[in-house]
């Protein structure tokens, strides 16, 4: 008798459910997709803008506070995508999440900040340098920075830290150098507490750092809404210019203008197709410097066909 009780509330409750999700509210329209409030993710929050004012597929912009608690929640379906960095979500693919990347982020926009007595790449050896995770592209282009001195990651000191607390860090000597998502390269050149020693474009032409990633039941469930959001969301990356940049980084974001001013110089969000050539670049650079010695093929990972 509990049994059958039981599953006649389960039947109850999921009824509910589905007709929560396609309810008259709305909510069934709807894309959520998770975020850091960082300029790398300005081409999401300006199609975000756009399509307040269209008709059609809205988007649900779902902050987080860390990378971590990001790729949780899309590993998890409780988002249908994200933007994030590359090599997180290639790692999760690897380790049979059905996710797939469908755009980039941006183009270049990463730098090495290093502290005022650093003039060179060969003075960062037995340095201490911070990146905000293994799996990134701050990572490989630390690696690519130490190459072009004839050093290698065994050289320096790498540390995790939070992008956030990396300006300070510099600032008191905590650490000698970092690479990591913008604008908080900006925030130490801003403060004075270091500078740029290298652009992402002198070491990776062409480099990959974060992808807009969307779930294989998004992609799967409700393919006219995946597509039409991936065909908006190029369209916003087209229409960022220096102008568009500043004013949605600055309703989003909450730094300073200087800091934005500097940070939005490094960085473009045209053309955000994710092709093979770059793709296997990255794929190369991730085996070379050991992120991972099986990155996932481009023909399962990415999909261009939007
Ligand atoms: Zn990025």
């Amino acid at each position: 008798m509990f049994k059958k009780i039981t599953a006649f509330i389960t039947a109850v409750i999921s009824a509910a459910v589905l007709t929560a999700c396609g309810g008259s509210d709305g909510t069934k329209d709807k894309v959520k997709i998770a975020y850091l409030p960082i300029t790398h993710s300005l081409a999401l929050l300006e199609e975000a803008e756009q399509l307040e004012q269209e008709q059609g597929v809205k988007v649900e912009l779902v902050k987080f506070g860390s990378w971590t608690e990001l790729m949780d929640a899309l590993n998890t379906n409780q988002v249908d995508g994200a933007s994030v960095l590359i090599e997180l979500a290639m790692k999760s693919k690897q380790e049979g999440i059905g996710i797939k990347a469908v755009a980039l982020g941006h183009h270049d926009g990463n730098v090495i900040v290093v502290n005022n007595n650093i003039s060179s790449a060969a003075d960062l050896k037995g340095r201490t340098f911070a990146i905000p995770h293994r799996q990134s592209s701050h990572h490989i282009l630390l690696n690519d920075a130490l190459a072009t001195a004839g050093l290698t990651i065994d050289d320096v000191n790498v540390t995790e830290l939070a992008p956030t607390e990396m300006p300070s860090a510099l600032a008191s000597g905590q650490i000698d150098g970092y690479c990591v998502a913008e604008p908080f390269g900006a925030m130490g050149v801003s403060l004075g507490a270091g500078k740029v020693l290298m652009n992402s474009e002198e070491l990776w032409q062409d480099s990959i750092c974060c992808g807009l990633v969307l779930t294989d039941k998004f992609i799967n469930d409700r393919a006219a809404d995946a597509k039409s959001f991936v065909e908006s969301y190029k369209k916003a990356g087209n229409s960022l210019d220096k102008d568009e940049a500043m004013k949605v980084a600055k309703k989003y974001l909450s730094q300073t203008d200087d800091v934005l001013d500097i940070s939005l110089r490094w960085i473009s969000y045209n053309d955000l197709e994710i092709t093979e050539d770059t793709y296997n670049t990255l794929a190369e650079k991730v085996k070379k410097y050991g992120l991972s010695d099986e990155p996932p093929a481009y023909s399962d990972f990415v999909k261009n066909d939007y």
